[in-house]
């Protein structure tokens, strides 16, 4: 078709107009290529900006899926501690408010020991501590029977539990009213975990459901990075499940699964 100059001029016009309108930068370039540059921004974009977070998601996924591969060991180093939750003999078979399982735990709990003393890392460890009339006895009001008294033998630690001479052990529940459930109701141990400058927590212990999840959930809140020592811990299950359901919870808010087969 026959088309005078008047026409090409229009189109050319009209044609940079629109390029320049959505390629203000490069208006002399060639459509095609601009749609190629178009395209790759917004690949870039798209890589960029969503890198990081699928690379966290990868990562954080990955120690559950393959233990065998390198990238799963986790290397101890300056900054880490361990903190075992409540490894009482009321709170073992035999006790007074007794976890299934529970003394399965503290073979476990001793090698992660063992791997903390060895480098000279911090091993921390909370103890319930109870007075005769805490609030959360079933004779109070409370939904549990009697258990770790202060200073009975109910609440000494489990024997066969190795803690080290260095160990820093901090008491909950001293008070009628403070249910005791997080290592963090004892202010002493955040103050002392800041004068130590440990940044990541190795958590286990007793029970999952309990105190293991409520100090896991405020040392995340405390912008604490949290290892939860899975072979370590035991749940009370009150209601079936109760368990499972904490590990999600705290995994689902940033704590990280470990066994000690990863741990070096
Ligand atoms: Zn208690």
């Amino acid at each position: 078709m026959y088309a005078d100059s008047k026409t090409d001029t229009l189109n050319i016009t009209i044609i940079f107009l629109v390029k320049l309108k959505f390629f203000p930068q490069n208006p002399l370039l060639t459509i095609d290529r601009l749609i190629k540059i178009e395209l790759f921004k917004i690949y870039f974009k798209y890589s960029v900006g969503h890198g990081p977070r699928i690379l966290a998601n990868f990562q954080r996924e990955r120690p559950m899926n393959n233990k065998k591969n390198n990238a799963d060991i986790i290397e101890l180093g300056l900054g880490d501690a361990l903190l075992a939750i409540h490894l009482q003999n009321d709170f073992l078979p035999g006790g007074r408010l007794p976890v299934a399982e529970g003394d399965q735990v503290i073979p476990v709990m001793n090698r992660y020991i063992d791997r903390f003393t060895q480098r000279k890392l911090p091993v921390f460890a909370t103890r319930d501590w109870h007075p005769k009339n805490h609030g959360s006895f079933i004779k109070q009001g409370g939904p549990w029977p009697e258990h770790c008294i202060a200073g009975s033998t109910g609440a000494e630690f489990a024997r066969g539990l190795h803690l080290p001479v260095t160990v820093q052990i901090f008491p909950t529940g001293t008070e009628v009213e403070n249910d005791g459930y997080s290592g963090f109701e004892s202010a002493a141990l955040k103050k002392q975990l800041e004068k130590l400058s440990v940044s990541r927590l190795f958590i286990g212990g007793l029970a999952t459901d309990y105190c293991v999840l409520n100090t896991v959930c405020d040392a995340l809140d405390l912008n604490y990075q949290v290892l939860l020592l899975t072979d370590a811990m035991r749940a009370v299950n009150v209601h079936r499940g109760d368990g499972e359901e904490a590990l999600n919870k705290m995994i689902s808010k940033g704590a990280i699964p470990v066994t000690l087969a990863m741990i070096q």
